[in-house]
């Protein structure tokens, strides 16, 4: 077994664990990814069809670690929000010229991840395992030892960016809260009849959200994504259909925003549950990303939430570089805690009640939607601070 020392071991290494090696080495640290997919897989043939909605406020702190640069070519803004309750007339309007920046970007995962990769591999200071599980974790002499099938990783921090099943949460048998919301959201992306103007709209139907998420246009194409939230029967059957149908069923949603659907690209489906770690630290181990908390992606804040962990991760270590302390110990992994676990504490009640509130149909309840968001639209104090949340300013 070959047994090798870095200052940080990740395992996973997907939309967060990428960006968390990248964000540390720029602080000078050696780092080990341990993935266990074979490869990541550059060009058309990366499996997640998904975008992400990134913020204003991840946006900043990728242009801080000298990403956003390349992102940003592969980056569609959003400049209006439009959240329509049901298919009445209940709207509430976001824009952005009170901040005059973009509300958020779309950018589809593939290229996230092809980013992220072309960084990591340029990059001496940071190395890549492929293919390997973990078998192991031990502290030991005031280090944390990783052992795989075929390395043994010795480190003075372990960092678990192996998604919401993680595999160093069961080993550590860290406790968590979890809530499966027996839904499916299935993503389709598409081109369409008429530009999108930027626009992304939220319509909150009563078995759940359908968002639709203005991306770059390809060949000259206006190409849009939707994420439509449904019970598990509804989604399955949405997913068998032949293209030809499932376009008149989304013509009759999107027709009077974006126009016809012309051809769908692709589809794909993805069972909803949220959870949260009782804590983010465990055994010289932080959790970070999904791996820490998942949500419900009703806000389009899952991904954004891991960047702030990692924006906190890195804040804390900068600090403690700056006091020559080494990073990895109880007090550092209780900071790193302390710092990220109430937010997303709050972004999880937050998300798993918005659910709730919008698939009640009983008259008193629509009526008081309706108020509610006649209220927040004529309101610019309730509406700023729900949109500085939404872009990641507070
Ligand atoms: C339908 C949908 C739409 C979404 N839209 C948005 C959005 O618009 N904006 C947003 O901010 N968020 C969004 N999210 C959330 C976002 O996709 C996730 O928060 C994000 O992908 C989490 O990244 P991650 O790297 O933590 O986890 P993952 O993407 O799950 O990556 C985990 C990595 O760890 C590896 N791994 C797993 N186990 C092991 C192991 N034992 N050993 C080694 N490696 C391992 C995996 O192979 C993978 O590479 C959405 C989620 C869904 C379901």
């Amino acid at each position: 077994m070959k047994e090798l020392y870095s200052n940080v071991n990740i395992v996973g290494g997907g939309l967060i664990g990428a960006a968390t090696a990248i964000s540390l080495c720029k602080l000078g640290y050696s780092i080990t990814i341990l993935e266990k997919n074979p490869t990541y897989k550059f060009g058309n043939n990366h499996l997640d069809k998904r975008t992400v909605a990134i913020s204003e406020g991840t946006k900043l702190f990728l242009s801080k670690i000298n990403v956003w640069g390349e992102m940003s070519k592969y980056a569609e803004p959003i400049n209006r929000i439009k959240i329509i309750d049901r298919e009445s007339t209940n709207t509430l309007n976001f824009d952005n010229e009170r901040r005059n920046s973009n509300l958020g970007y779309i950018i589809k995962n593939k290229k996230l991840l092809d980013v992220l990769y072309r960084i990591i591999l340029d990059e001496k200071k940071i190395k890549i395992f492929n293919n390997n599980l973990i078998n192991r974790i031990q502290k030991n002499d005031q280090k944390i030892h990783i052992e795989t099938q075929r390395h043994k990783i010795i480190s003075d921090l372990n960092i678990a960016a192996d998604g919401k099943n993680s595999q160093i949460r069961e080993i550590l048998k860290t406790n968590l809260y979890k809530k499966n919301y027996n839904k499916k959201a299935i993503v389709i992306n598409f081109s369409h009849s008429i530009n999108h103007e930027n626009t992304a709209y939220e319509f909150f139907y009563k078995d759940g959200p359908l968002a639709i998420l203005p991306m770059k246009s390809e060949n000259n194409k206006n190409v849009s994504s939707i994420v439509w939230t449904n019970n598990n029967d509804y989604s399955n059957s949405l997913n068998k259909l032949p293209d030809e149908r499932l376009r008149i069923i989304l013509n009759e949603k999107i027709e009077k925003y974006i126009g016809n659907v012309l051809k769908i690209y692709s589809k794909q489906l993805f069972p909803l549950s949220a959870h949260l770690n009782v804590k983010f630290y465990d055994n010289k181990t932080i959790y970070v990303g999904d791996s820490a908390h998942s949500f419900h992606p009703i806000a389009g804040q899952g991904w954004n939430l891991g960047m702030k962990d990692i924006e906190n991760l890195y804040e804390i270590c900068l600090h403690y570089k700056r006091l020559g302390i080494e990073i990895g110990n109880d007090n550092f992994c209780k900071k790193y805690h302390n710092n990220t676990f109430y937010r997303a504490y709050s972004l999880y009640q937050v998300t798993d009640k918005l659910d709730n509130l919008f698939q009640q149909n009983s008259h008193i309840l629509n009526f008081a939607r309706s108020v509610g968001i006649n209220i927040i639209q004529k309101n610019n104090y309730i509406k700023n601070a729900i949109s500085d949340f939404a872009m990641g300013f507070n």
